[in-house]
């Protein structure tokens, strides 16, 4: 357990979004290895000052050559390409920890060998520092931290061994293994932390998903609401809606706006003699047609109810109405409907037309399109009205 966190190559590479790159950030910075170059330099002012300058020229040229590596690590990671792939960075930030380890433990041990006691003591002080700073950011890289603490350690040992210092490593073995326990302290709670907001993003996620899901059903149902099941036209309740959006629309911009109430003639009729399903059908053949003929026209069809129909025209095509509900009527009047016994029925159509003036509301209009349709009805059937002048109706039984 203890040793499976501790080898972790880095927090959070299996997850796709930022830890990774946030973590990366803050383990190429420069900051904490100029804190630690200043540590050694301040620990080789008391070399200096006993006369060990070529040592300390040693030192200084490590530091230097450290230091320099880090900035362009630091640097070159700033830089990195938006679409740049996680793991070139992760093997170079392995490798400069490597050399990072390297260059604090020589210069470490380089300033403890042939030390005055006093020197020794600093730099076994640097030297904690260097190793526990390291170790409060083994939560970000366990493996390379823990490689880095283990070199460090190892060299500055081996200096003191060298001096004939033995007690040391007890001591080291010791301070490294609490160490290592307060690393597994640390990544436990990141990792803790980690899971946390993976749960949160995945909560998130699902909530905008079913939110999506409710906004189309809610889209569906609308649709459903206002749509008429055998035609798929609008029904009424759709019809009424984009009658008062489209009369709003000719009182803002100006652009006329005319009904057609459609009737089929005699439909009962229809029916009884060739069966309701064929007038089912009949029906669907009509709304078709009335389809088809709005498709080039800002114009739109429903099905007012029963065996009615209605079309508004707006725009430049509300202005010749008559001439439209003319050609419906004529087209309804060819259609060759196949019947049930294999024979051919037609039907005819009977159409008001109502042009709506500037102010007028909806009522007015569907009462104007209707008492014109009744007097189409009236005076014979299959004709379009478009006044209520009787000597003015267009088309014939
Ligand atoms: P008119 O020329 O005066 O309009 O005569 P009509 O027979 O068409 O009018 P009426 O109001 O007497 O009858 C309408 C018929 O339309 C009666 C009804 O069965 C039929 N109808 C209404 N809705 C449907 C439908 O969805 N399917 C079928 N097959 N018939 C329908
Ligand atoms: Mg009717
Ligand atoms: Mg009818």
């Amino acid at each position: 357990m203890l040793l499976q966190k501790l080898t972790l190559p880095i927090l959070g590479t299996d997850d796709e979004t930022n830890p990774p790159w946030d973590h990366l950030s803050v383990l190429f910075s420069i900051t904490p290895h100029l804190i630690a170059a200043a540590a050694i330099l301040s620990a080789s002012v008391l070399p200096y000052l006993e006369g060990q300058t070529a040592k300390v020229g040693i030192i200084c040229l490590i530091l230097t050559l450290q230091v320099g590596l880090r900035g362009w690590g630091d640097y070159s990671y700033r830089r990195r390409p938006a679409d740049a792939s996680l793991k070139p960075w992760l093997d170079r930030f392995v490798l400069l920890s490597l050399v990072s380890g390297v260059a604090w433990g020589s210069a470490l041990g380089i300033l403890y060998t042939g030390g005055s006691p006093d020197t020794q003591v600093v730099v076994l002080a640097v030297g904690c520092g260097i190793v526990q700073s390291s170790a409060a950011r083994a939560y970000l890289a366990p493996r390379s931290t823990l490689l880095v603490i283990l070199i460090v350690t190892a060299l500055v040992n081996a200096a003191a061994i060298r001096e004939g210092n033995w007690i040391m490593v007890p001591i080291c073995a010791a301070y490294v293994g609490f160490l290592a326990s307060y690393m597994v302290r640390l990544i436990g709670l990141d990792e803790k932390r980690i899971e946390a907001e993976r749960k949160t993003r995945v909560l998130v996620e699902a909530l905008a998903d079913s939110n999506e899901k409710l906004t189309r059903a809610n889209e569906q149902l609308r649709r459903h609401a206002r749509t008429d099941a055998l035609t798929g036209l609008d029904n009424r309740r759709g019809f009424d809606e984009e009658l008062s959006r489209r009369l709003n629309l000719m009182r803002s911009t100006g652009r006329p706006l005319a009904l057609l109430l459609i009737d089929v003639d005699h439909f009962k009729r229809f029916n009884d003699t060739h069966g309701h399903q064929a007038g089912d059908r009949c029906l669907q053949v009509v709304a078709e047609l009335l389809l088809d003929s709005i498709r080039q026209t800002d114009g739109v069809a429903a099905r007012y109810g029963g065996e009615e129909f209605a079309v508004l025209l707006q725009g430049p095509d509300g202005l010749e109405p008559t001439a439209f509900a003319e050609k419906l009527r004529t087209l309804v009047a060819q259609l060759q409907l196949p019947t049930e016994t294999g024979g051919t029925a037609s039907l005819t159509i009977s159409i008001g037309v109502a042009v709506a003036a500037q102010h007028e509301d909806e009522a007015s209009l569907v009462a104007t399109a209707d008492r014109r349709l009744y007097r189409a009805k009236a005076d014979g059937r299959n004709r379009v009205c478009d006044n209520d002048d009787t000597e003015r109706l267009l088309g014939q039984a």
